[in-house]
């Protein structure tokens, strides 16, 4: 078991995907799945999980789950490599969280930076008009998700997930609640998982085109994968850079520039050979862009090319998957059958451990059976 590599990670179907997860966590996901470096790799759709935002307009949900699975398919997950599933699908997860639940007080999720700020920004508002973050307004629910979250990753004994920045605090709350499941019930019952951050740092949380601190599908500030070409135009054109470089002479910040930043995600030393030969790299060009003199069409035309070069693989292969769209639902049924074996094993597990196995347990039937014939 130690040395097995086993990758987990999952997606809300709040929306298509975009380039933040792509630099965040999908890029990761494929360089594993083509490196083949892994035992088993799963790949989920967090329908259950976007319920919890998302529980009075379950058609957005529902419309996503198959957006979400083509933009999987068109980065290039493999289905024969990984198994895709839809987590509402698997019964066991929702079984593992409720038992979780005990494991877990209200102050340790308060303290959830990731929850917090995910709360303002989804504007749930206390009933009682107070103004605490964690008024009653806020939905149980979306409060416990990083229960539900531990137990999407435990229920595959997964050891590596891949994820932006703002899942650290979830893993580490999963690994909590599987110390603390362990120590009380039997070690060696559940697994504890590590995240694996994009190496590179401006890959970590990946800004909007409006410069706010993430791109993120409830924001609206997304260059999305399946973006047209001319849709991807517009948005790099109109994207936030440095307010204070009004003229090409001017001195410019490379820090906080959006453009900067996705050169910093997305290109390579060779893109300067192909697209723009006047800098060997970009730590040229930033340093001529700082100086004064380079315009930002100029940077913004090189980041245009850039992306389309990763976009536009992306985008033919969807054109053809949503030529059957059957197939797809098909690929995620049989990965979320597969899913559910491998979770139902692990439920077993662990109901062994606590020892709610009632019915196999002939020792326990047995022992009692004595202790009322006395
Ligand atoms: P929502 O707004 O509905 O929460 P989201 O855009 O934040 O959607 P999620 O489905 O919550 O997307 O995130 C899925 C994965 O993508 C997670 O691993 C998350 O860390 C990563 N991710 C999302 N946005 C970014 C980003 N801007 N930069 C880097 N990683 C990101
Ligand atoms: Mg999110």
């Amino acid at each position: 078991m130690e040395n097995k590599k086993i990758i987990l990670t999952g997606d809300r179907p709040t929306g298509r995907l975009h380039i933040g997860h792509y630099v965040g966590s999908l890029r990761n996901r494929v360089n594993i799945q083509n490196a083949g470096d892994y035992d088993k790799m799963f790949v989920f759709i967090a329908d259950a999980q976007a319920l919890t935002d998302n529980f009075e307009n379950p058609e957005k949900v529902r419309q996503n789950v198959i957006e979400v699975a083509l933009d999987y398919l068109s980065v290039g997950l493999d289905p024969s490599k990984v198994t895709m599933f839809i987590q509402s699908q698997i019964p066991e997860l929702t079984e593992l969280a409720f038992y979780y639940m005990n494991l877990v007080t209200v102050a340790r999720l308060q303290r959830n930076p990731t929850v917090k700020s995910e709360i303002k920004m989804r504007g749930f508002t206390p009933e009682d008009g107070g103004d605490q973050v964690f008024g009653s307004g806020l939905p149980v629910g979306f409060f416990t998700y990083p229960i539900s979250q531990a137990a999407d990753i435990t229920a595959f004994k997964a050891n590596v997930v891949p994820a932006g920045e703002d899942q650290k605090p979830m893993i580490e709350q999963t690994v909590e609640i599987v110390r603390k499941f362990n120590s009380i019930y039997g070690e060696g019952t559940l697994v504890e998982p590590e995240i694996m951050l994009p190496s590179n740092s401006a890959c970590l949380r990946l800004p909007g085109t409006d410069g706010k601190a993430k791109m993120s599908k409830s924001l609206g500030n997304c260059i999305y994968l399946s973006d047209s070409a001319a849709d991807l135009h517009k948005k790099v054109m109109s994207m936030y850079t440095d307010p204070t470089h009004l003229n090409v002479a001017d001195p410019g910040h490379v820090e906080g520039n959006c453009v900067f930043t996705y050169l910093d995600a997305f290109c390579h030393d060779e893109h300067f050979g192909l697209y723009m030969p006047d800098y060997a790299c970009l730590d040229e060009m930033k340093e001529h862009y700082r100086r004064g003199g380079l315009g930002d069409v100029k940077c913004k035309k090189l980041l245009e090319k850039i992306l389309n070069e990763t976009l536009e693989p992306v985008r033919n292969r969807r054109t053809e998957l949503e030529k059957d769209i059957p197939a797809i639902y098909e690929i995620l049924k049989k990965g979320s059958e597969a899913a559910r074996e491998v979770a139902a094993s692990t439920v077993e597990d662990v109901k062994n451990a606590m020892k709610i196995n009632y019915f196999k347990d002939a020792e326990l039937i047995r022992g009692q059976a004595e202790k009322f014939a006395k």
